[in-house]
Formats: C-alpha cells, sequence, structure tokens
C-alpha cells in the first residue's frame, strides 16, 4: 500500500468482545472515504483473545496493522505507540469499545478539509455511565481548565482527528507522561470541536478502573499546572494568619480578662495536627512534582513492543 492518507488509532485492552463489531463498523466508514486508509490497532498487553483477533483481521485484511506492547502500559501510552507508526496525513485516535462512533469520523475530515489541524470530539451528554463517573469528570474538566495553563477544553477525550504536523510534534515531544488531550491543546494551530453523545460501552467492562482514572486526572493537572504548587504558600500564609489571631488573642486574655478562657491541651493538639497537615499535603503535592522530575530523567522508552504486524519500519 502506498501512503494512506488516514490512519486510525486505536488502543485495545481486553476488547474481545468488542473487536469483530468495531471493525465492521470502521468498515463502512473506511469505505466512505476519499483515500487509502490505515487502520492501527494497538494491543496493550491484553490477556485475552484481542491480540489473535488482531493478527487475524491483519492476515484477512491487508489495510490492518497492529502493535502488540510487552505489557499493559496504559491507555495514553498505547495511543502514543500508534502515533508513533501512523503514516498518514491526518490521523484519527478513537476507542474500540464503540463509546465513539466511528461515524463521526467523517465530520472530522470534513473539517480537516476545511482547513482544521485538530479536530476533537467533545460530548454533549454520556450515557449509561455512573452519576459518580459522570460527576467527578463534570468536576474535573472544569478544574483542569481553570488550573492548566493552556487552554484544554472541557469534555473532550483522547477521541479526535490531527494533521500531520501536529501528530509530528506531538511524536518529537520528549515527556514520559502522556496527558494527550492537553499536550494536543498545547500544540496550537487551528482547532476545533465536533459535538457528540457519548454511548455505552458496546460491550465488556470499563477498562479504566477509577484508580487509573484519578491518577489520569492528577497526570493532566500536574503536567499542566503550576498552581498546586503555590497552595503550599497560601496554606503557609493561611496557617501564619491563624497564628497571629491567637497570638493577639492570648495577649488580649492575658491583659484584659480576668478569667483567662484558653483551654490548653486541646488547642495545642488542635494546632499540632493542623500544622502537621498543612506539611505534608505540601510535601505530597512536591512529592508529585518531583516523582515526575524523576521519571523523566530516567530516560527509559516510553514502552516496549513485542510484535508487530504490516509495518515496514519497526
Ligand atoms: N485501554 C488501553 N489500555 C488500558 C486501558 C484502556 O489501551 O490500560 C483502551 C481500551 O481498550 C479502550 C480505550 O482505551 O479502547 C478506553 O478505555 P475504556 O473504555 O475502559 O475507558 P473510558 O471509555 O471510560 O474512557
Ligand atoms: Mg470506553
Amino acid at each position: 500500500m502506498n501512503q494512506p492518507i488516514y490512519s486510525l488509532v486505536i488502543p485495545i485492552y481486553n476488547e474481545e468482545e468488542n473487536i469483530t463489531e468495531m471493525y465492521s463498523r470502521l468498515i463502512n466508514v473506511m469505505e466512505q472515504l476519499d483515500g487509502d486508509v490505515e487502520l492501527i490497532l494497538i494491543d496493550d498487553g491484553s490477556c485475552d483473545r484481542s491480540l489473535s483477533m488482531i493478527r487475524e483481521l491483519h492476515h484477512h485484511d491487508s489495510r490492518v496493522r497492529y502493535l502488540s506492547l510487552a505489557r499493559n502500559f496504559g491507555h495514553q501510552v498505547a495511543v502514543t505507540a500508534g502515533l508513533n507508526f501512523a503514516q498518514g496525513k491526518s490521523i484519527i485516535v478513537m476507542d474500540a469499545d464503540l463509546q465513539d462512533p466511528p461515524e463521526l469520523i467523517l465530520t472530522m475530515i470534513d473539517k480537516w478539509h476545511e482547513g482544521y489541524q485538530v479536530v476533537y470530539a467533545q460530548r454533549i451528554s454520556r450515557q449509561k455511565e455512573s452519576w459518580l463517573k459522570r460527576f467527578t469528570a463534570y468536576l474535573f474538566y472544569r478544574l483542569l481548565k481553570r488550573l492548566a495553563q493552556v487552554d484544554i477544553p472541557v469534555d473532550t477525550g483522547d477521541f479526535c482527528l490531527m494533521d500531520r504536523q501536529v501528530v509530528d510534534i506531538l511524536n518529537a515531544m520528549p515527556e514520559r507522561n502522556r496527558y494527550i488531550r492537553g499536550l494536543r491543546a498545547w500544540v496550537g494551530f487551528r482547532q476545533t470541536s465536533v459535538l457528540f453523545e457519548r454511548n455505552p460501552r458496546y460491550a465488556g467492562d470499563v477498562k479504566y478502573t477509577f484508580t487509573k482514572s484519578f491518577s489520569l486526572a492528577i497526570d493532566g493537572i500536574i503536567s499542566f499546572s503550576k498552581v498546586p504548587l503555590r497552595v503550599a504558600t497560601y496554606l503557609g500564609l493561611l496557617s501564619a494568619t491563624i497564628a497571629l489571631i491567637m497570638i493577639l488573642l492570648v495577649l488580649y486574655w492575658r491583659i484584659f480578662a480576668p478569667v483567662s478562657p484558653l483551654i490548653g491541651y486541646t488547642l495545642i493538639t488542635i494546632a499540632m495536627f493542623f500544622l502537621g497537615s498543612v506539611q505534608l499535603i505540601c510535601i505530597g503535592i512536591l512529592g508529585e512534582y518531583i516523582g515526575r522530575i524523576y521519571e523523566e530523567v530516567k530516560g527509559r522508552p516510553l514502552y516496549t513492543l513485542k510484535e508487530t504486524g504490516g509495518f515496514t519500519k519497526t
């Protein structure tokens, strides 16, 4: 196949129940495209039949190329691997569970033809996801928007189209902490959104556990904001103010009150715990940043590959 115009990048972690349906929906979309397509499936260390199903697809359809990571590296890294290998002029990232409707790709491509380099899908609603997920996601995206130095649009996931130019920049970024939706916003260029309803999963369980989502959220904030570092200063100022008020109160009681209402141990204990927690929170925040510096400094590769199919370069 010549160099494809479109690359579809799809990370897959234990999605055996979704692969067949996803492929057949994609085939429909691929037939309507105005150029060659490569379908890049990234097996993120699945332990079900996903990899063998992917191999199967590759054998009977030469447009299907695949990467298999040597273990589970996580969604963001799997997508990064796909972007490293994609050769198209226009690269589309989507999930394998059909929560991102493949038909929307056509609308994204229209926008690309209009000259946008990044077209991201923005959710107007989420169906059948727990209220906890919807509520925490709602809060998180708004918090991130307030804290982040770049304007990261709310309610957007990784479902998007990116021009070759943008992907080349992402690929050249050395950082290990890949919060793709943030990096994508950071790059700039002409960006636009298309709105969509996030469907429920076609089959299978969500692979992003609460802990994984939480750590992705922390990654997003720490990678794109220095505000948490300032929290230490604010907390310090707050506790200093409280201490000052207390000193003034004590002086007042000593001089003017006939009986001092000081309550001894209780007050001291509370003050101790308060200061202790302020300090621990600040150390924790510092630790988050230092831990990331440590990760970057080690400079290990982002992922290891155990198998590829259909690529000339490996
Ligand atoms: N995924 C992955 N590695 C992981 C977790 C998830 O490649 O460690 C893939 C998964 O197969 C799916 C996509 O990332 O294609 C999104 O995962 P999921 O549907 O569980 O998350 P959500 O839709 O809640 O964001
Ligand atoms: Mg999903």
